[in-house]
């Protein structure tokens, strides 16, 4: 196969406990703990390029970029069993190097439920959502979030020590289970929540096909990853540690499209964040893969410069500071509240969250 090569490949720093966690789990790999794709799973062609033999942790980890269509992706993977083992009993002491989250994180992940429901609610046309399940919820601070809009929401997560701390509500069941259990048999929801989590998924047709079972038909899913064209937003600028030792595929809008059209779902509306909401496809219209690997191909040697990394870098930091020292200022002197409110309103978000409190406009 033909390869490329990552110039910049500084590995992401870990702590003791997870580099423990990371070697206890790869103690538990054997050869059959993979399998290999043998064509691509969205254009069914097979013309690869290897762009990494490690991921961002310096695992042996091989990502490929199918020439065809643009699906970027780990090769080989893990097989079903080996997944859930990692996800079950690894994955969130690697993660986040702490098996039950705090309060302070539990809290801080409440914005992510906020941001969720300020953008799917920007597109004012949605149908009225009652039932939500919110996959791989972690912390269980969105499902939260998400109770208090909608009327009945489950949270699904197989790592049991996570959810610990998830504030108690009547409409509200936190499952350890994946979608594929059958206590969603007959069960359909308006709206399904994939935020970080998409990315992480074994095999995403068959996650897909089952989507559809429990989607309502005017249902929507949400999907977030972190796109291939927004690595400054959410890498530093850094395209080698966007190489995840999690995450199995990566997506720019159009690649994501090509698979959920292939899979009977059309975009409602999205971004290259990725930020993406997606209903099922009831006409018979004809799709047609579009392919991005050019583009990205340029993104990678784009973002794979050392001087911009650094660049991207210390901008970021800087912005950091300077709000950091902004909000100090304005709490200082009194006026926080008030310009935060400020803030929203010419936002024009509906969903705040104002000490601990969802505000609705
Ligand atoms: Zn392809």
């Amino acid at each position: 196969m033909d390869k490329i090569t990552i110039r910049n490949k500084k590995i992401f720093k870990v702590n003791k406990y997870q580099q423990d966690s990371i070697n206890k789990f790869i103690d538990t790999l054997k050869p059959e703990s993979y399998k290999e794709l043998s064509s691509c799973i969205v254009c069914n062609k097979r013309n690869f390029l290897q762009i990494s033999d490690i991921d961002g942790q310096g695992i042996k980890r091989p990502t490929t970029l199918c020439r065809e269509c643009g699906y970027f992706f780990i090769n080989p993977q893990f097989t079903d069993q080996t997944h859930k083992n990692y996800y079950e009993n690894f994955y969130r002491d690697i993660d986040r190097d702490f098996k039950t989250p705090s309060k302070d994180f539990y809290e801080l992940e409440k914005y992510r439920g906020i941001d969720i429901l300020n953008y799917i609610y920007s597109n004012k046309d949605l149908n009225k959502i009652n039932s939500c399940l919110d996959v791989g919820c972690g912390s269980g601070a969105t499902s939260f979030i998400f109770a208090k809009v909608f009327n009945e929401v489950i949270g699904i997560d197989l790592a049991k020590d996570y959810t610990k701390n998830v504030e108690k509500l009547d409409n509200l069941k936190i499952i350890h289970t994946t979608i594929q259990d059958n206590t969603f048999d007959n069960k359909k929801f308006d709206f399904i929540n994939y935020c970080h989590v998409f990315e992480h998924i074994n095999d995403p047709i068959k996650e897909l096909k089952r989507i559809k079972e429990i989607l309502s038909p005017n249902g929507y899913l949400y999907i977030e990853v972190p796109g291939i064209h927004s690595i400054d937003h959410w890498y530093d600028g850094n395209f080698f540690h966007s190489l995840e030792m999690d995450h199995t595929h990566f997506f720019t809008l159009n690649t994501l499209k090509n698979l959920m059209q292939q899979q009977g779902f059309e975009l409602v509306f999205g971004d290259e964040v990725v930020r993406s909401v997606w209903s099922i496809n009831t006409t018979s219209k004809k799709y047609s893969v579009s392919n991005e690997s050019k583009n990205i191909l340029g993104q990678i040697k784009k973002y794979d410069n050392f001087y911009r990394i650094q660049y991207i870098k210390i901008k970021k930091n800087i912005s950091k500071n300077f709000s950091k020292f902004t909000k100090y200022v304005l709490k200082k002197i009194g006026i926080f509240d008030l310009i935060k409110k400020l803030y929203l309103k010419k936002k024009n978000k509906k969903f705040h969250l104002i000490n601990g409190k969802i505000i609705t406009k």
